[in-house]
Protein backbone atom coordinates (compact mmCIF):
# COMPACT_ATOMS: atom_id res chain seq x y z
CA UNK A 1 0.00 0.00 0.00
CA UNK A 2 0.88 3.60 -0.79
CA UNK A 3 -0.05 7.17 0.80
CA UNK A 4 0.57 9.81 -1.16
CA UNK A 5 0.28 12.51 0.65
CA UNK A 6 2.45 15.83 -1.04
CA UNK A 7 0.00 16.40 -3.55
CA UNK A 8 1.13 20.51 -2.94
CA UNK A 9 4.35 19.61 -4.24
CA UNK A 10 2.59 18.34 -7.27
CA UNK A 11 0.00 16.64 -8.63
CA UNK A 12 -1.14 13.56 -10.55
CA UNK A 13 -2.28 14.09 -13.98
CA UNK A 14 -5.64 13.51 -14.72
CA UNK A 15 -6.64 10.80 -17.40
CA UNK A 16 -9.17 12.95 -19.25
CA UNK A 17 -6.54 15.63 -18.91
CA UNK A 18 -3.61 13.53 -20.57
CA UNK A 19 -6.04 12.39 -23.57
CA UNK A 20 -6.79 15.92 -23.86
CA UNK A 21 -2.77 16.64 -24.47
CA UNK A 22 -1.99 13.72 -26.75
CA UNK A 23 -3.13 14.80 -30.26
CA UNK A 24 -0.68 17.51 -30.07
CA UNK A 25 1.94 15.25 -29.22
CA UNK A 26 0.88 12.48 -31.96
CA UNK A 27 -0.79 13.98 -34.70
CA UNK A 28 -1.33 17.85 -34.58
CA UNK A 29 2.44 18.83 -34.21
CA UNK A 30 2.42 21.77 -35.92
CA UNK A 31 3.60 25.38 -34.77
CA UNK A 32 1.27 27.76 -34.45
CA UNK A 33 3.09 30.48 -36.16
CA UNK A 34 3.00 28.31 -39.31
CA UNK A 35 0.68 30.05 -41.85
CA UNK A 36 -0.41 26.49 -43.08
CA UNK A 37 -2.88 24.52 -42.29
CA UNK A 38 -0.90 22.64 -39.66
CA UNK A 39 -0.05 25.80 -38.03
CA UNK A 40 -3.72 27.66 -38.56
CA UNK A 41 -5.43 24.70 -36.74
CA UNK A 42 -2.77 25.06 -33.65
CA UNK A 43 -3.35 28.54 -33.63
CA UNK A 44 -7.21 28.06 -33.25
CA UNK A 45 -6.58 25.87 -30.51
CA UNK A 46 -4.39 28.53 -28.37
CA UNK A 47 -7.14 30.94 -29.06
CA UNK A 48 -9.86 28.95 -28.10
CA UNK A 49 -8.39 27.86 -25.32
CA UNK A 50 -7.38 31.04 -23.86
CA UNK A 51 -11.19 31.81 -24.34
CA UNK A 52 -12.13 29.31 -22.16
CA UNK A 53 -9.53 29.91 -19.59
CA UNK A 54 -10.43 33.65 -19.51
CA UNK A 55 -14.19 32.38 -18.86
CA UNK A 56 -13.54 29.91 -16.50
CA UNK A 57 -11.47 32.32 -14.35
CA UNK A 58 -13.18 35.36 -14.93
CA UNK A 59 -11.55 38.06 -17.08
CA UNK A 60 -10.94 38.49 -20.26
CA UNK A 61 -9.06 36.56 -22.84
CA UNK A 62 -6.48 39.32 -23.45
CA UNK A 63 -5.39 39.01 -19.73
CA UNK A 64 -4.32 35.41 -19.99
CA UNK A 65 -0.76 34.46 -21.00
CA UNK A 66 0.71 30.98 -21.16
CA UNK A 67 4.04 30.82 -19.36
CA UNK A 68 6.57 27.79 -18.63
CA UNK A 69 5.29 27.66 -14.32
CA UNK A 70 4.26 29.78 -11.61
CA UNK A 71 7.89 30.54 -11.16
CA UNK A 72 8.48 32.08 -14.48
CA UNK A 73 4.61 34.33 -14.17
CA UNK A 74 6.38 35.62 -10.88
CA UNK A 75 9.11 36.54 -12.18
CA UNK A 76 7.41 38.15 -15.15
CA UNK A 77 5.22 39.83 -13.32
CA UNK A 78 7.69 41.07 -10.08
CA UNK A 79 10.50 41.86 -12.54
CA UNK A 80 8.54 43.10 -15.92
CA UNK A 81 6.93 45.74 -13.38
CA UNK A 82 10.19 47.02 -12.49
CA UNK A 83 11.79 46.96 -15.21
CA UNK A 84 8.84 49.44 -17.00
CA UNK A 85 8.68 51.62 -13.97
CA UNK A 86 11.67 53.39 -12.95
CA UNK A 87 10.70 55.87 -11.30
CA UNK A 88 8.63 54.13 -7.84
CA UNK A 89 11.67 52.33 -5.53
CA UNK A 90 9.96 50.37 -2.75
CA UNK A 91 8.32 46.65 -2.88
CA UNK A 92 6.81 45.05 -0.35
CA UNK A 93 5.75 40.76 0.41
CA UNK A 94 5.39 38.98 3.06
CA UNK A 95 7.99 36.74 5.06
CA UNK A 96 5.92 33.79 3.96
CA UNK A 97 6.04 33.91 0.15
CA UNK A 98 7.15 30.86 -1.86
CA UNK A 99 10.76 31.55 -2.90
CA UNK A 100 9.96 32.38 -6.23
CA UNK A 101 8.54 35.45 -4.43
CA UNK A 102 11.24 36.65 -1.85
CA UNK A 103 14.17 35.60 -4.09
CA UNK A 104 12.93 38.14 -7.11
CA UNK A 105 12.49 40.66 -4.61
CA UNK A 106 15.64 40.08 -2.75
CA UNK A 107 17.24 40.21 -6.43
CA UNK A 108 15.34 43.59 -7.14
CA UNK A 109 16.57 44.85 -3.94
CA UNK A 110 19.82 43.62 -4.85
CA UNK A 111 19.20 46.01 -7.72
CA UNK A 112 18.20 49.18 -5.83
CA UNK A 113 14.54 48.59 -4.61
CA UNK A 114 13.88 48.89 -0.98
CA UNK A 115 12.19 46.01 -0.20
CA UNK A 116 9.52 45.94 3.21
CA UNK A 117 7.87 42.93 4.06
CA UNK A 118 4.22 43.41 5.77
CA UNK A 119 3.46 41.52 9.14
CA UNK A 120 1.45 38.48 9.38
CA UNK A 121 -0.19 36.48 12.30
CA UNK A 122 0.25 33.68 13.81
CA UNK A 123 -1.55 32.02 11.64
CA UNK A 124 -0.28 33.61 8.80
CA UNK A 125 -3.01 36.37 7.37
CA UNK A 126 -1.68 39.54 6.74
CA UNK A 127 -2.07 42.67 8.84
CA UNK A 128 -3.51 45.17 6.72
CA UNK A 129 -3.27 48.21 8.94
CA UNK A 130 0.36 47.32 8.84
CA UNK A 131 -0.07 46.66 5.03
CA UNK A 132 -1.34 50.38 4.84
CA UNK A 133 1.26 52.07 6.56
CA UNK A 134 3.73 50.96 4.49
CA UNK A 135 2.52 51.87 1.27
CA UNK A 136 4.25 55.09 0.37
CA UNK A 137 3.52 57.18 -3.31
CA UNK A 138 6.63 55.68 -4.08
CA UNK A 139 5.56 51.83 -3.65
CA UNK A 140 5.63 49.93 -6.90
CA UNK A 141 3.44 46.84 -6.14
CA UNK A 142 2.62 44.37 -3.15
CA UNK A 143 2.96 40.70 -3.66
CA UNK A 144 1.03 38.52 -1.65
CA UNK A 145 0.53 34.61 -1.86
CA UNK A 146 -3.17 34.09 -2.37
CA UNK A 147 -3.28 30.13 -0.05
CA UNK A 148 -0.11 29.34 1.38
CA UNK A 149 1.62 26.42 0.00
CA UNK A 150 2.85 25.43 4.09
CA UNK A 151 0.58 26.41 6.37
CA UNK A 152 -2.82 26.72 3.89
CA UNK A 153 -3.69 29.66 5.10
CA UNK A 154 -6.20 31.28 2.07
CA UNK A 155 -5.94 34.89 2.84
CA UNK A 156 -8.95 37.20 2.55
CA UNK A 157 -8.28 39.84 -0.84
CA UNK A 158 -11.07 41.83 -0.54
CA UNK A 159 -9.41 44.83 2.03
CA UNK A 160 -5.92 43.87 0.34
CA UNK A 161 -6.99 44.60 -2.84
CA UNK A 162 -9.01 47.39 -1.31
CA UNK A 163 -5.78 49.26 0.35
CA UNK A 164 -3.75 48.83 -2.63
CA UNK A 165 -6.33 50.03 -5.40
CA UNK A 166 -6.74 53.05 -2.76
CA UNK A 167 -3.29 54.01 -2.82
CA UNK A 168 -2.43 53.27 -6.49
CA UNK A 169 -0.37 50.54 -6.15
CA UNK A 170 0.02 47.40 -7.90
CA UNK A 171 -1.00 44.07 -6.33
CA UNK A 172 0.42 40.87 -7.28
CA UNK A 173 -1.20 37.61 -6.26
CA UNK A 174 0.70 34.01 -6.04
CA UNK A 175 -2.08 32.33 -6.84
CA UNK A 176 -0.34 28.87 -7.45
CA UNK A 177 -1.81 26.84 -4.64
CA UNK A 178 -5.14 28.22 -4.90
CA UNK A 179 -6.57 27.26 -8.29
CA UNK A 180 -8.87 25.19 -7.97
CA UNK A 181 -8.16 25.09 -4.25
CA UNK A 182 -10.29 27.57 -3.22
CA UNK A 183 -13.01 29.93 -4.89
CA UNK A 184 -11.18 32.55 -7.07
CA UNK A 185 -12.68 34.89 -9.22
CA UNK A 186 -10.67 37.30 -10.86
CA UNK A 187 -12.81 39.74 -11.91
CA UNK A 188 -13.78 40.03 -7.86
CA UNK A 189 -10.41 39.90 -6.50
CA UNK A 190 -9.70 42.80 -8.08
CA UNK A 191 -6.01 42.35 -8.96
CA UNK A 192 -3.51 43.10 -11.73
CA UNK A 193 -1.51 40.30 -11.73
CA UNK A 194 -2.04 36.45 -10.68
CA UNK A 195 0.43 34.08 -11.25
CA UNK A 196 -0.74 29.76 -11.98
CA UNK A 197 0.70 26.39 -12.54
CA UNK A 198 -0.58 23.75 -13.60
CA UNK A 199 0.89 20.88 -11.93
CA UNK A 200 -0.75 22.00 -8.73
CA UNK A 201 -4.21 21.25 -10.44
CA UNK A 202 -3.40 17.65 -11.89
CA UNK A 203 -2.32 19.48 -15.18
CA UNK A 204 1.72 18.80 -16.18
CA UNK A 205 4.71 20.27 -14.32
CA UNK A 206 5.74 23.00 -17.10
CA UNK A 207 2.75 25.28 -17.87
CA UNK A 208 1.95 28.05 -16.17
CA UNK A 209 -0.30 31.17 -16.54
CA UNK A 210 -0.13 34.92 -15.69
CA UNK A 211 -2.80 37.14 -15.78
CA UNK A 212 -2.39 40.66 -16.53
CA UNK A 213 -5.32 43.39 -16.28
CA UNK A 214 -5.64 45.06 -19.49
CA UNK A 215 -4.30 47.98 -19.97
CA UNK A 216 -1.15 47.70 -17.68
CA UNK A 217 2.18 47.48 -19.12
CA UNK A 218 4.93 45.65 -18.25
CA UNK A 219 8.43 44.76 -19.71
CA UNK A 220 8.74 41.27 -21.51
CA UNK A 221 10.83 38.62 -19.92
CA UNK A 222 11.72 36.37 -22.91
CA UNK A 223 12.65 38.21 -26.27
CA UNK A 224 12.36 36.87 -29.07
CA UNK A 225 9.37 35.79 -31.48
CA UNK A 226 5.94 37.46 -31.12
CA UNK A 227 3.88 35.01 -29.39
CA UNK A 228 1.56 35.84 -26.52
CA UNK A 229 0.65 39.18 -27.94
CA UNK A 230 4.31 40.12 -28.22
CA UNK A 231 4.97 39.75 -24.68
CA UNK A 232 5.96 36.43 -24.28
CA UNK A 233 8.62 34.62 -27.03
CA UNK A 234 8.67 31.28 -27.49
CA UNK A 235 7.23 28.50 -29.44
CA UNK A 236 3.91 27.46 -27.35
CA UNK A 237 3.73 24.41 -25.86
CA UNK A 238 0.29 23.56 -26.71
CA UNK A 239 -0.15 20.07 -25.27
CA UNK A 240 0.10 21.78 -22.01
CA UNK A 241 -1.65 24.40 -22.84
CA UNK A 242 -4.59 21.53 -24.06
CA UNK A 243 -3.50 20.40 -20.43
CA UNK A 244 -3.89 23.15 -18.06
CA UNK A 245 -7.37 23.99 -20.02
CA UNK A 246 -8.73 20.60 -19.25
CA UNK A 247 -7.87 20.41 -15.66
CA UNK A 248 -9.01 23.59 -15.23
CA UNK A 249 -12.46 22.98 -16.54
CA UNK A 250 -12.86 19.73 -14.30
CA UNK A 251 -10.88 21.44 -11.32
CA UNK A 252 -13.35 23.84 -11.16
CA UNK A 253 -16.38 21.94 -11.53
CA UNK A 254 -15.51 19.48 -8.95
CA UNK A 255 -14.59 21.87 -6.34
CA UNK A 256 -17.49 21.83 -3.93
CA UNK A 257 -16.81 17.91 -3.66
CA UNK A 258 -13.74 17.96 -3.34
CA UNK A 259 -13.07 21.14 -0.63
CA UNK A 260 -15.89 18.75 1.73
CA UNK A 261 -14.21 15.52 1.24
CA UNK A 262 -10.45 16.57 1.33
CA UNK A 263 -11.64 18.48 4.56
CA UNK A 264 -13.46 15.88 6.21
CA UNK A 265 -9.91 13.43 5.89
CA UNK A 266 -7.99 16.36 7.58
CA UNK A 267 -10.57 15.99 10.05
CA UNK A 268 -10.37 12.19 10.12
CA UNK A 269 -6.44 12.65 10.68
CA UNK A 270 -6.83 15.49 13.28
CA UNK A 271 -9.44 13.25 15.22
CA UNK A 272 -7.20 9.89 15.15
CA UNK A 273 -4.14 11.66 16.44
CA UNK A 274 -6.23 13.29 19.71
CA UNK A 275 -7.52 9.87 20.28
CA UNK A 276 -3.92 8.60 19.99
CA UNK A 277 -2.91 11.38 22.35
CA UNK A 278 -0.63 12.80 20.23
CA UNK A 279 1.08 15.62 21.24
CA UNK A 280 1.08 17.76 18.22
CA UNK A 281 0.06 21.17 17.04
CA UNK A 282 -1.81 22.76 14.19
CA UNK A 283 -0.16 25.28 12.41
CA UNK A 284 -1.97 27.55 10.12
CA UNK A 285 -5.41 28.04 10.20
CA UNK A 286 -8.67 26.09 12.11
CA UNK A 287 -9.34 23.21 9.11
CA UNK A 288 -12.40 25.55 7.03
CA UNK A 289 -12.87 28.04 4.76
CA UNK A 290 -9.59 29.58 5.78
CA UNK A 291 -7.34 26.89 5.02
CA UNK A 292 -6.31 24.77 2.12
CA UNK A 293 -8.50 21.72 1.73
CA UNK A 294 -7.00 18.22 2.56
CA UNK A 295 -3.63 20.65 3.71
CA UNK A 296 -2.61 20.18 7.61
CA UNK A 297 1.09 21.24 8.60
CA UNK A 298 1.87 19.19 12.28
CA UNK A 299 4.62 20.11 14.37
CA UNK A 300 5.24 17.02 17.37
CA UNK A 301 7.10 17.75 20.42
CA UNK A 302 10.46 17.06 20.42
CA UNK A 303 10.84 14.87 17.72
CA UNK A 304 12.54 15.43 14.37
CA UNK A 305 10.56 16.22 11.07
CA UNK A 306 13.25 14.30 8.98
CA UNK A 307 13.47 11.09 11.24
CA UNK A 308 9.61 11.32 10.42
CA UNK A 309 9.77 11.60 6.70
CA UNK A 310 12.16 9.00 6.87
CA UNK A 311 10.12 6.25 8.53
CA UNK A 312 7.30 7.26 6.55
CA UNK A 313 8.82 7.06 3.36
CA UNK A 314 10.12 3.84 4.50
CA UNK A 315 6.59 2.53 4.27
CA UNK A 316 5.36 4.14 1.00
CA UNK A 317 3.49 6.97 2.72
CA UNK A 318 5.11 10.25 1.50
CA UNK A 319 4.56 13.64 2.85
CA UNK A 320 6.95 17.27 3.32
CA UNK A 321 9.46 18.06 6.29
CA UNK A 322 8.69 21.83 7.17
CA UNK A 323 12.11 22.26 6.96
CA UNK A 324 15.16 23.20 4.59
CA UNK A 325 18.00 21.96 4.37
CA UNK A 326 21.13 22.74 3.40
CA UNK A 327 24.88 20.97 3.36
CA UNK A 328 25.32 21.25 7.20
CA UNK A 329 22.27 21.73 8.77
CA UNK A 330 19.03 21.09 8.97
CA UNK A 331 16.72 24.53 9.61
CA UNK A 332 12.92 24.99 10.20
CA UNK A 333 11.55 26.55 7.43
CA UNK A 334 11.03 30.54 6.69
CA UNK A 335 7.38 30.04 6.97
CA UNK A 336 7.21 27.63 10.21
CA UNK A 337 9.45 30.17 11.61
CA UNK A 338 7.92 33.46 11.13
CA UNK A 339 4.45 32.14 12.49
CA UNK A 340 6.23 31.57 15.79
CA UNK A 341 6.03 27.59 16.25
CA UNK A 342 7.45 27.10 20.13
CA UNK A 343 10.81 25.40 20.11
CA UNK A 344 9.53 22.70 21.51
CA UNK A 345 8.17 21.38 18.47
CA UNK A 346 9.49 23.46 15.43
CA UNK A 347 12.06 20.97 14.41
CA UNK A 348 9.65 18.01 14.16
CA UNK A 349 6.84 19.55 11.40
CA UNK A 350 5.61 17.78 8.11
CA UNK A 351 3.09 18.72 5.46
CA UNK A 352 0.37 16.60 4.59
CA UNK A 353 -1.11 17.62 1.50
CA UNK A 354 -4.28 15.57 0.22
CA UNK A 355 -5.46 15.31 -3.11
CA UNK A 356 -8.23 14.47 -5.73
CA UNK A 357 -6.75 11.20 -5.84
CA UNK A 358 -7.15 10.39 -1.88
CA UNK A 359 -8.93 7.02 -1.34
CA UNK A 360 -10.13 6.23 1.85
CA UNK A 361 -8.15 3.50 2.32
CA UNK A 362 -5.03 5.56 1.46
CA UNK A 363 -6.26 7.86 4.53
CA UNK A 364 -6.14 5.15 6.85
CA UNK A 365 -3.19 3.49 5.71
CA UNK A 366 -1.28 6.82 5.66
CA UNK A 367 -2.97 7.99 9.60
CA UNK A 368 -2.23 4.73 10.48
CA UNK A 369 1.66 4.44 9.62
CA UNK A 370 2.23 8.25 10.96
CA UNK A 371 0.88 7.14 14.04
CA UNK A 372 2.69 4.44 15.15
CA UNK A 373 5.72 6.19 13.81
CA UNK A 374 5.39 9.10 16.18
CA UNK A 375 4.78 6.10 19.41
CA UNK A 376 7.61 4.47 18.37
CA UNK A 377 9.61 7.39 18.07
CA UNK A 378 8.53 8.61 21.03
CA UNK A 379 9.32 5.42 22.60
CA UNK A 380 13.07 5.26 21.54
N1 LIG B 1 4.21 29.71 -5.58
C1 LIG B 1 3.75 28.77 -4.73
C2 LIG B 1 2.83 29.18 -3.63
C3 LIG B 1 4.12 27.43 -4.88
O1 LIG B 1 3.67 26.51 -4.01
C4 LIG B 1 5.00 27.10 -5.95
C5 LIG B 1 5.46 25.70 -6.10
O2 LIG B 1 5.50 24.93 -5.17
C6 LIG B 1 5.42 28.10 -6.82
C7 LIG B 1 5.02 29.40 -6.60
C8 LIG B 1 6.30 27.78 -7.99
O3 LIG B 1 5.56 27.14 -9.00
P1 LIG B 1 6.28 26.22 -10.12
O4 LIG B 1 6.66 24.95 -9.43
O5 LIG B 1 5.24 26.02 -11.17
O6 LIG B 1 7.43 26.99 -10.61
Amino acid sequence: MEAYFDNASTSFIKPEVFEAMKPFFLEEFGNPSSLHKLGIKNRKFINSSRKKIAELLGCNHTEIYFTSCGTESINWALKGMALKNRTKSEIITTKIEHHATLETCTYLASRGYTLQYVDTDSNGFVDVDHLESLITENTLFVSIIMANNEIGTIQNFNEISEVCNRKSTYLHIDAVQAVCHTELNIQQLEVDFLSISGHKFNAPKGIGILYIKDGIEIDNLLHGGKQEHDKRAGTENVAFIAGITKALELGLSEFKEYKDRLNSYSMYILSELDKNNIDYILNGPEVGDNRLPGNLNLSFRDLDGDTITFYLNKQNVFVSTGSACDSTSIEPSHVVSSIGVPKEYINATIRISLGYQTTKEELEYGTNVLIDTLKQLKDE
